[in-house]
């Protein structure tokens, strides 16, 4: 799965049935070697499914579905009960047939709060194979778990498609299942629907019969061993495009008339499948590889790997000419190499239980970093590790960390696992250990791993052990510290001095938090580079606590030299200051790894939270774009924390726009012709900064272009669209809010009509803000387009969104996907720097959230204290230095 991005973050298969089903090698030699530690699991164990025949009518215009089931199972310990998962389904004709040809009727009843169905039998069944047949109807939601339908506009009229979303574990709303990853199963699925819709599921239809009434019926191949998760099917009104790689088939189906949006897409797939068919050393396995996009999107997600079914919400697959920018391309091209990675990491081997969440998205998060890297080198997506591995660090400096690999006892807190920990904190684990082992004995760890596990499931020392034979070279110690304990390292330098031509470092490992300065250190294993520059690289282990290493070299030292490190690194003074008057001349990659460091330390009171400003003063004008984007980015995050100061804000704000406006001058408005992407991404940048900051020519500037109307595209490129869009609606006065509410109702594209609705719920202004409130709880955004109105308001007015959407809990219920309602609520908090919210929270989460889900309520409330810490004790700091600087 791919998260949604967050803006309050700092910061987001098929094969030939005839061959499906029969035996690899590797199920053979999985069958001899039977996993010694039993997976954990909420039904009993002695029954498993082999095959489940499912078919479904569903009545769209009712949002309701009929559904049958057949499922082929084994009884291993005699019971007189079978136990299934199941949700919100209602049961009617159930038969079971025994191995000795007979027929049961079993007494059949669900327990809601269990999510289970039980069937129950007059005597106690015997070990052996059995057939359950079930009759059953279900739900149509209109948020994405289970079976679920999304209406959007067309220049034909109002349409409704219907998709699926069964992780994490939503499969048992659709069928009777063992909805746990570790009950694999082979699967038929069947769908009757009107003739002219398309049909679209994990394999190629194997039948397409046409039934009275204007029905057809359309029954998939059969799938190979899967997980119930990984299930899915679509149908609707679309179209699909399609191509080919190495004998597979693949596609990108749209809504109807849009899959001349979909090249981008389709040859991201293209060239994605080709490399990872090379990288895993496995072929990707089903007949065909489709993506599928709708309108719409979720407060969970923004794609879902469903095996050969990539699903995909529209503004990360299409390109709408109109409004895409630089930053949309790559963002496809990138979720596409996410969920393509899972088609091997996750489907076809998956985690035992969601203990191991982090072996799907870590290892997703990781590839699709590695894979953008390879195939677009001109993107530069090396130097955006290091900001995801800062957003990791964020959250795991704080109380309310965990694990990478936790304890999951409950579906929410499965759910709650799909975080900054599992994906940017798994990815950068992953990353620090192909450094440490190289990437070849790395590749050849993976490639073995999938060939010993394929159609099977695992735990994380299954890759550690192949990792370990590949390389030769011990990674248990490094791999446990960092996967089963929570924290940041902390590498300090206590001295380094320089004799011979070499530079001596004597180094201590503490651990860096945010909240708890008091806290004793935690001890790993931490694998240490360091460099000084033109000199080779130099890297050992620390490990109890201290270390030491002889660099070749004197001059300006790097630790963590090339950032693939999980760890923060703090520089003596006199070092420090020999990093300050160097920094111009470091590589790119180490410039924002340092200043990445500088500025955590700074605001956790490690540093001066000046230290960072001086780093920033040396960077040029001409300077690589990341740098001065990173940059952009933390003066934005002190101007928030300025926010409710007026004179000292307005200070600062002359200070931050002196920085940026030459930079800006450089790069100007307008786009030079075959410009770097990094270029367009730093004017985007600069312009949302400096509007930010109050620069009057910017806004100016920007409410020109807005009133030259979206058909001058000389005014609004596509590249600027939404960002002008976003810049005018933020400063919008009450007649500019009319003119963009306007244009929203107006709109019939859903892509553009969906952002719309959303820029309608940025501005500044109070009044406008609640009109924007009200306007999401009527059903004119639409039912997937409101949540996220409400979470855009919380950007400038997190205390009266979260007031309001409390205030309308039970309406605002029902605008969120239900995996994410105990999440929903704190993420719209989060910006809060009242020390007020933190009891409104608490109050919040007693009355609504279980107690076994409350992570996400802490770890906002963290956050409020911390951004309270931040004003009351570092900003002096940077008072002070703005008065040296004379401003
Ligand atoms: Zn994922």
């Amino acid at each position: 799965m791919r998260r949604p991005l967050i803006a309050a973050i700092l910061l987001g298969l098929y094969g030939a049935a005839s061959g499906a089903q029969a035996q690899t090698p590797a199920e053979a030699s999985l069958a001899a070697h039977p996993p010694a530690v039993e997976a954990t699991t909420q039904l009993p164990r002695g029954v498993s499914p082999t095959h489940y025949a499912i078919e479904v009518a569903p009545h769209a215009d009712k949002l309701a579905f009929d559904g049958k089931a057949k499922i082929d199972l084994e009884v291993t310990t005699s019971t007189s009960a079978i136990v299934l998962q199941a949700l919100d389904l209602a049961f009617a004709h159930s038969t079971l047939s025994t191995p000795q040809g007979e027929t049961l009727v079993p007494k059949v009843s669900v327990d809601a709060d269990a999510q289970t169905a039980t069937f129950a039998f007059d005597a106690p069944l015997a070990p052996g194979r059995y057939t359950l047949s079930t009759d059953y109807t279900g739900k149509i939601g209109t948020q994405a778990n289970g079976l679920f339908a999304l209406d959007y506009d067309t220049d034909a009229g109002r349409k409704r498609a219907l998709y699926t979303q069964f992780e994490n574990s939503d499969a048992r709303r659709f069928m009777p299942s063992w909805d746990e990853p570790n009950f694999k199963a082979t699967f038929d699925l069947t769908v009757v629907t009107p003739k002219g819709q398309m049909v679209v599921g994990n394999m190629p239809a194997a039948e397409t019969t046409a039934l009275g009434n204007g029905l057809q019926r359309v029954r998939f191949q059969t799938s190979p061993k899967m997980s119930t998760y990984l299930l899915f099917l679509a149908v609707g009104e679309f179209d699909r495009a399609t191509g080919s790689v190495d004998g597979t088939e693949i596609g990108v189906v749209t809504p109807r008339g849009k899959v001349d949006q979909a090249a981008g897409a389709l040859e991201a797939s293209r060239v994605v499948l080709r490399e990872y068919n090379d990288y895993f050393g496995v072929k990707y396995p089903l007949p065909k590889l489709d993506n599928i996009a709708a309108p719409g999107s979720s407060q969970f997600f923004s794609a879902m790997e469903n095996w050969g079914a990539i699903f995909t919400f529209e503004h990360s697959l299409l390109v709408d000419p109109k409004i895409s920018t630089i930053r949309n391309v790559q963002g496809i091209f990138s979720v596409a190499a996410h969920e393509i990675a899972h088609q091997w990491f996750g489907d076809l081997v998956t985690m035992s239980w969601w203990d191991d969440l982090w072996l799907n998205e870590g290892f997703a998060t990781w590839m699709a970093g590695r894979t953008t890297q390879k195939l677009h080198p001109e993107w530069k997506t090396e130097l955006r590790a290091v900001g995801g591995r800062e957003g990791a660090m964020a959250r795991d400096s704080v109380a309310t960390t965990h694990p990478v690999v936790q304890k999951i006892q409950t579906v929410e807190q499965a759910s709650q696992a799909f975080d900054a920990i599992t994906y940017s904190k798994g990815g950068a684990v992953i990353r620090m250990l192909e450094n440490y082992v190289g990437e070849d004995a790395w590749r050849e760890g993976v490639r073995a791993y999938i060939r010993q596990h394929a159609y099977g499931n695992t735990v994380s020392d299954d890759l550690w052990g192949a990792v370990q034979q590949a390389a030769g070279k011990p990674v248990l110690d490094i791999a446990h510290d960092f996967t089963l304990q929570p924290g940041v390292p902390l590498i300090r330098i206590d001295s380094a001095s320089c004799t011979g031509g070499k530079t001596r470092l004597r180094l201590s490992q503490g651990e860096f938090t945010r909240d708890r300065p008091d806290k004793v250190p935690l001890r790993w294993h931490v694998p240490v580079v360091a460099q000084v520059q033109g000199n080779a690289r130099v890297d050992t282990v620390v490990a109890g606590g201290s270390g030491s290493l002889v660099v070749p070299g004197c001059g300006v030292v790097v630790v963590n030299a090339g950032q693939a490190g999980y760890y923060r690194t703090l520089y003596g003074e006199a070092q420090f200051a020999a990093i300050r008057d160097g920094f111009v001349s470091l590589p790119t990659i180490d410039q924002l790894g340092i200043m990445g460091d500088t500025w955590s330390l700074g605001m956790a009171g490690l540093r001066s939270a000046s230290d960072y400003l001086d780093l920033a003063k040396t960077v040029p004008a001409d300077a690589e774009p990341a740098l001065w984007s990173d940059i952009a980015g933390h003066l934005d995050d002190l101007d928030d924390y300025y926010d409710g100061d007026v004179a000292r804000q307005q200070r600062f704000r002359a200070f931050a726009r002196g920085l940026l406006q030459p930079v800006f001058a450089r790069v100007g408005w307008n786009a030079g012709t075959d410009e770097d992407a990094p270029v367009q991404l730093l004017r985007s940048s600069l312009i949302g900064t400096l509007a930010n900051l109050g620069d009057e020519a910017v806004i100016a500037e920007a409410k020109r272009r807005f009133d030259a109307g979206p058909d001058d595209a000389v005014a609004l490129p596509p590249a600027l669209r939404s960002l002008i869009t976003g810049i005018v609606a933020e400063h919008a006065d009450a007649a500019t809010w009319d003119k963009l509410h306007a244009m929203a109702k107006a709109e019939k594209t859903p892509l553009i009509r969906d952002q719309l609705y959303d820029m309608l719920a940025a501005p500044r202004d109070d009044a406008l803000a609640q009109r924007a409130l009200d306007l999401a709880l009527t059903d004119e955004p639409g039912a997937t387009v409101s949540a996220g109105m409400i979470d855009t308001v919380s950007a400038e007015h997190p205390d009266m969104a979260f007031d309001f959407a409390v205030a309308h809990r039970e309406q605002v219920d029902q605008l969120v996907d239900s995996t994410s309602r105990a999440r929903y609520y704190p993420g719209i908090a989060n910006g809060s720097s009242d020390p007020a919210m933190v009891g409104k929270l608490r109050a919040f989460a007693d009355a609504h959230v279980a107690a076994t889900s409350r992570n996400a309520t802490e770890t906002a409330i963290a956050g409020i204290e911390y951004r309270i810490g931040v004003k009351r004790e570092r900003l002096p700091q940077v008072d002070a230095w703005l008065q040296r600087q004379g401003g």
